[in-house]
């Protein structure tokens, strides 16, 4: 059983120019509790893994602790991430509140200068010249260690190794292509209480090394991820970092334990309708579609002979809301389509402005593909961009094409959650979550059963599984809402969270929706407001809104 000796034989020899090094041998991610501290050892960035190894939990005092390069942790790379995110920031900050300032200032200004802006000028660091990093440019596991940018303190440092040793608290062995931690009891293992890691030496360290490999993995592995999903890009002008690595990117709902779904073989679809009635455009005839029978009346088209059916209907939705008793009303379809094939779809008039659940037809329909009645089931067909915003909002999305008033833009995916599932994540995370959270709620009180309660629907959680539409901002005066677009009107548990423009939408310009969906106000009344909360002293402990639009509500939450 070799020893792993101060030298990390574990640490592969410089890798020569161009080539790339195969880490054969990598930190399993189960195996990792956190990463402590980073170094530059021998010219390489190197981080301090805490182990989560069986032996011991990861508060015992003797927990194996031992440094590695990055292309040993390239499996672990969130939890290098969530490190970075402890360090000071020299950029402005990101939104998230990130525990800050776990490694004191050292010597004068060096704690600050070595993360580097990406785009600064002296920067040496590999970008394509549309600003974002791509997979090709991400060679930094073949990097020459020299790239780094070290001034003369960490110089000295260089010049002479500090001499540390890189496991404490057991061995390391290679073991079918996993680096393991192992506990021993050869003497020669050097034994040290886990918890006074990283210790004063090691932070005075890290403040004078750059992180710039890690984060140019961390970029890279973001990157990587992104390649399975069309359409879809991301850059930062603004620092080094990525999105979570923690998220991983879905095309539809992920059911959760205990959530049920109908397949959509078992959705009750539109019988009568065919795809050449009138102008060869699928559903046309409004009092016809049983996929509209539960779809907002259209008043316009009442004949006098529907008055009593219609105030009956008007009484009946009192108590059944959106399913109110409909039947032989004329209704009114969802969209318009223009004859030009380029010009997409828009939501009619009275959906955008209106909250009424959007019905489309589904598999079987029998109005076929070409009905007007497919929009969202179609999925999203506009370019966007994830990028990081200038002004401490985090994360942000943007299309690179114009979106014209009530255009469909995307839905809002994740895993879809009971509500005790839901509120047991939310006791394990101390993050602000709710901004990832989405109930669905629509239905509630109309039910026929009244099983559909505030606790028994179900969540839409985008925080770690989700779609590009998940890095979407608030705004109080946003230019996209979220809407109820459903296949299966009996299912009055899961159906679409659809984004559509509210308004024409120039290109490059940030999307925003409302997470309050509130109703617009007039902006005196909203200033007003925003004056007499800031002055109340109960509202003090709320999380602001930095949405920027002049009806900014001042807070996020209620
Ligand atoms: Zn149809
Ligand atoms: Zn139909
Ligand atoms: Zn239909």
């Amino acid at each position: 059983m070799p020893l792993v000796s101060a030298s990390s034989s574990l640490s592969p020899a410089p890798p020569t120019s161009g080539a790339r090094t195969i880490y054969k041998y990598r930190v399993r991610v189960s195996d990792v509790s956190k990463i402590l501290c980073h170094r530059h050892h021998n010219g390489t960035e190197e981080y301090l893994v805490r182990w989560n190894v069986a032996e011991g939990s990861a508060t015992n005092k003797r927990t194996i602790c031992s440094w590695h390069c990055l292309g040993e942790l390239s499996k672990c790379l969130h939890h290098v991430q969530e490190y970075l995110e402890t360090l000071p920031k020299s950029q402005p900050a990101a939104s998230r509140s990130a525990p800050f300032a776990t490694i004191p200032a050292v010597g004068s200004g060096s704690g600050s200068g070595s993360r580097k802006r990406k785009f600064s000028r002296d920067s040496d660091t590999p970008v394509s010249s549309s600003g974002v990093l791509t997979l090709r440019d991400s060679g930094y596991l073949s990097r020459e260690p020299s790239v780094i940018s070290i001034d003369s303190s960490s110089a000295a440092s260089e010049a002479a190794p500090i001499q540390t040793p890189t496991v404490y608290n057991g061995i390391l062995q290679r073991k079918e292509g996993s680096i393991v931690a192992k506990k021993s009891r050869d003497p020669a293992v050097q034994l040290t209480d886990a918890r006074t890691l990283p210790n004063q030496a090691m932070l005075s360290d890290a403040a004078r090394a750059s992180v710039t490999a890690a984060e140019y993995a961390i970029q890279a592995a973001f990157q990587a991820k992104l390649q399975s999903v069309k359409n879809v890009e991301w850059e930062n002008h603004v620092d080094n970092t990525a999105p979570s690595l923690n998220f991983t990117f879905v095309s539809d709902f992920v059911l959760g334990e205990g959530v049920y779904r109908p397949e959509a073989d078992a959705h009750v679809g539109c019988e009568t309708c065919r795809p050449n009635m009138g102008q060869n455009i699928g559903c046309e005839y409004p009092r016809l579609c049983a996929c509209l029978e539960y779809a907002a009346v259209d008043e316009n088209r009442l004949q006098p002979g529907d008055q009593a059916r219609y105030v009956q209907y008007q009484k009946d939705q009192e108590d059944d809301g959106y399913l109110a008793d409909s039947h032989g009303l004329p209704k009114r379809f969802p969209y318009q389509r223009s004859k030009d094939p380029q010009v997409p779809s828009t939501l009619m008039k009275f959906y955008l402005e209106s909250r009424y659940p959007i019905y489309e037809c589904n598999l079987n329909c029998n109005c076929g593909p070409i009905c007007k009645s497919r929009v969202v089931q179609k999925g999203r067909r506009v370019p966007l961009v994830i990028f990081k915003t200038a002004n401490e909002r985090g994360w942000g999305v943007y299309c690179k094409e114009q979106l014209v008033k009530g255009e469909f833009i995307d839905t809002y995916i994740g895993e879809v959650l009971t509500n005790e599932a839901t509120g047991r994540r939310e006791m394990l995370s101390a993050e602000d979550r709710a901004s990832y959270l989405y109930s669905l709620d629509k239905f509630i009180g109309d039910d026929p059963d009244n099983d559909l309660t505030n606790e028994t629907c179900y969540v839409v959680d985008g925080q770690y599984m989700g779609g590009p539409t998940r890095f979407i901002n608030h705004s109080c005066e946003p230019n996209c809402r979220q809407y109820t677009v459903s296949y299966n009107k009996h299912d009055l548990r899961i159906y679409d969270l659809a984004f559509f423009a509210v308004e024409d939408i120039p290109p490059r310009t940030e999307l925003t929706f409302d997470y309050m969906d509130k109703d617009e106000e007039e902006e005196e009344i909203v200033r007003k407001k925003r004056k007499k909360d800031a002055a109340d002293p109960k509202n003090h402990d709320k999380r602001p809104c930095n949405c920027g639009a002049r009806k900014c509500r001042g807070y996020l939450w209620e």
